[in-house]
Order: structure tokens, then sequence, then C-alpha cells
């Protein structure tokens, strides 16, 4: 299931980012999903429930920006964003092969709260 290796990667950047900032839990992740990633959102949320269960980002909300497919005509040189799934040059009318932006899957940002509720390793030093 595409969504659900996707998931899976996701849970691993998050997982790594968490160690990085020494975060405790995780309460939000934004994703940037470009259109051509074929991405369905809620079947990503729903698999990521299931492999972030007993892990730091558990039950963390998936916002998800999509991103639209960007083009570049061959023939005039022209970039522009495919609307509507015209593949289609709007400058010359030329049909549109090379994709330049819309499969990329981003994590943009990652909030969540530094465990230190305890307190116990307040003002220990060493690193
Ligand atoms: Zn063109």
């Amino acid at each position: 299931m595409h969504e659900l290796s996707i998931a899976q990667s996701l849970l691993d950047i998050i997982v790594d980012e968490s160690k990085n900032h020494r975060l405790g839990h995780v309460n939000l992740v934004r994703l940037r999903v470009g259109e051509l990633a074929a991405v369905v959102s809620e079947s990503l949320r729903f698999c990521f429930d299931l492999v972030s269960r007993d892990t730091v980002a558990s039950g963390a909300i998936i916002e998800i920006e999509t991103v639209a497919v960007t083009a570049r005509c061959d023939k005039c040189d022209f970039s522009f964003e495919i609307k509507d799934r015209v593949f289609e040059c709007p400058r010359c009318a030329e049909p549109v092969f090379e994709m330049v932006g819309g499969r990329e899957l981003y994590v943009m940002s990652i909030e969540g709260e530094t465990g230190e509720e305890d307190g116990a390793d307040k003002g220990a030093g060493g690193s």
C-alpha cells in the first residue's frame, strides 16, 4: 500500500527530528505534498495513526498542504502550473511531458513538547 510506506518513512523522519529537538511528544506535523505524489490525505492519516502507535508521534495531527504541479515547455521554455490536469503549454499549446515539481512530499514543520515535565535533568549540564 502506497500510503502505508509513506507513513512509515514519515514516522522515521519525525522520530529522528524529535530526537534532534529533544521532543518528548509530537503534537502536530505539517506536510507539503505535490499533487502528482498521488497521496490520499485521509488514507495517509489513517496509516500514520497505525504506524505511530506507541511512538513519540502517537496521536499527532497531520496537516497536509497540497502543492500544484509545475511543468516546463520543451518548445518555448515557459514554466507554468498545471491546472485541472491539462498538460499543455498555455503559451504555445504544446503538450508537455516534463514535470519540474509536484511529486514531492516534504515535512515542513514538527511541533511538540520537550519531555521535561519531571525536571529531573535540569541543571545537570554536561553537553
Ligand atoms: Zn510552450
